[in-house]
């Protein structure tokens, strides 16, 4: 019998075993433009996202394939992170020692563009404060769940994958 993923037994996907599943783009890359991070380590019948994709950047080899993203073709649409049923796709863009991390945001409410906000690991631990640099509601979005950008220090880029909105 085949070993159980640790992203399995932990319920997270740590970046290690992410790396296992996907070749990060380079530094290059991240600071040219948004990139999108396909974090979807099952081998599903699914593929929204490659659907979706405006410049076939999203590659899957057969439906139950996991999606590859071309980078060099990657336009920052987002599209694909708002159609992923599973939460599943990010994107990451350095800007000097700051990183903007867009994420579905599935909790209420839903932060406003400026406000600041805890972020949270991939655990779920507060790890800093960073700022909401731009929102698509659930209204505006290609699926059911918000998506938020979120400006954070870069060494958090890889780690942060969620946000609390504190409110007095
Ligand atoms: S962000 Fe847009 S262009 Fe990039 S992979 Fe996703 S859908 Fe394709
Ligand atoms: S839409 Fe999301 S869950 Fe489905 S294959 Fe693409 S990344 Fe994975």
């Amino acid at each position: 019998m085949s070993e159980i993923p640790q992203y399995l037994k932990e319920g997270f996907l740590s970046v290690e075993e992410l790396k296992e599943y996907v070749k990060l783009p380079d530094e290059d890359r991240l600071r040219q433009r948004p990139v999108a991070i396909p974090e979807c380590p099952q081998e599903i019948p699914c593929t929204p996202c490659a659907e979706i994709c405006p410049t076939n950047a999203v590659l899957m080899e057969h439906p139950n394939a996991l999606p590859v993203v071309e980078y060099e073709k990657c336009i920052g649409c987002s599209l694909c992170v708002q159609i992923c049923p599973g939460l599943a796709f990010f994107m990451v863009h350095y800007i000097g020692e700051k990183a903007r991390v867009t994420m579905p945001h599935e909790i209420l409410p839903v932060p406003k563009v400026g406000e600041e906000v805890i972020l949270l690991s991939r655990v779920g631990e507060e790890v800093g404060k960073g700022k909401v640099v731009t929102v698509i509601p659930r209204e505006k979005s290609k699926g059911d769940t918000p998506i938020i950008t979120v400006e954070m220090p870069r060494e958090l880029a890889w780690d942060v994958r969620a946000v609390k909105v504190v409110r007095e």
